[in-house]
């Protein structure tokens, strides 16, 4: 069976069952059984201020609690997902988990702080993501400032007309929009901006040379400020080394997210975080 760590990864160690996801057919039946059983959780993973520590606000990200497989991790099911359009319903469903949490946390009496959702391009084509976000936040009474939207990079490439409306009307409504795995496509900022996105989430490709090389980090650096020019604040993904945090102190980028700060958690093991607040040793400074 599939075996956990307990911190969000999973790696398969039977052939047979990991062959299960292989075969398109059986996979797709067992998403929709996942859909009617409700085996699907969402697991969180904090953004801290770079400079502070603080944490500001979180990553949903989808996990299927697999009867024999254990986790699995989106990675395996949501390109099929996009493909056979189920993504629609569990998109739907992850919008509605999101906020369910986010009362639940409030109705605890946490320091809740922001969630962000990743949304597929599918489902901003197919439209309506907009009226699904104000009735789940209606419907948990939660504030629209607490949600986020995060879409890659990709998929705002091109005439996408729908796309950039539906964009706009979330915007609207008070939900910040991230860019999701910047670098990988080739929008340019200026683009992004007209856009009205509000934070750009390098994607942690470009992380991983920061240590590695200086032409990573002039890279790094130059999406920095031309972000700041633009006035989006800038999110490290994949930050998984004290060195990149370091760096990325030095670069200014605004909040870093990755392994070296948390892995992906369970609700429970979030809630412990919001009350511990502070996730990294604060920087010294002279001037401070
Ligand atoms: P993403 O949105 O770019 O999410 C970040 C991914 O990087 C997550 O993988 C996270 O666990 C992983 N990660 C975080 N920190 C580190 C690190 O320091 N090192 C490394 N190597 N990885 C790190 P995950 O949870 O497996 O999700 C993979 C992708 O699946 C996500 O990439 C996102 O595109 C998609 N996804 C996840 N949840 C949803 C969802 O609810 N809806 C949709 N449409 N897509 C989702
Ligand atoms: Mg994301
Ligand atoms: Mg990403
Ligand atoms: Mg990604």
């Amino acid at each position: 069976a599939g075996k956990s760590d307990g911190k969000g990864q999973f790696r398969f160690f039977d052939p047979a069952l990991s062959a299960t996801l292989k075969s398109k057919a059986r996979l797709k039946h067992g998403l929709l059984e996942a859909i009617e059983r409700e085996q699907f959780t969402l697991y969180y993973q904090p953004r801290v201020d770079t400079h502070t520590g603080e944490l500001l606000s979180m990553e949903a990200l989808l996990r299927w609690r697999h009867p024999a497989l254990g986790m699995v991790s989106p990675a395996e099911f949501i390109p099929l997902a996009e493909a056979s359009g189920l993504i629609l319903r569990i998109g739907e469903m992850v919008i509605d988990m999101a906020c369910a949490q986010l009362a639940a946390w409030q109705r605890a009496g946490a320091r809740v702080v922001p969630v962000s959702i990743n949304v597929s391009p599918k489902q901003f084509k197919r439209g309506g993501v907009k009226h699904q976000l104000t009735a789940a936040l209606h419907r948990h009474g939660v504030a629209a400032a607490l949600l986020e939207v995060e879409i890659t990079e990709s998929a705002m490439m091109g005439d996408q007309d729908e796309i950039i409306a539906e964009l706009a009307a979330i915007r609207s409504l008070g939900v910040k929009l991230h860019v999701d795995d910047f670098g990988t496509g080739y929008s340019s900022l200026s683009q992004l901006q007209r856009l009205r996105m509000d934070v750009l989430k390098v994607d942690r490709a470009f992380t991983a040379e920061l240590g590695t090389s200086r032409e990573g980090r002039v890279f790094f650096q130059a999406i920095v400020s031309m972000a700041h020019a633009l006035e989006m604040s800038v999110v490290a993904e994949g930050v998984e080394t004290e060195q990149q945090l370091d760096i990325l102190r030095a670069l200014k980028c605004n909040e870093v997210q990755g392994y070296f700060i948390a892995r992906p958690m369970p609700a429970d093991d979030m809630q412990v975080m919001m009350e511990r607040r502070f996730l990294l040793q604060p920087v010294e400074t002279m001037d401070a």
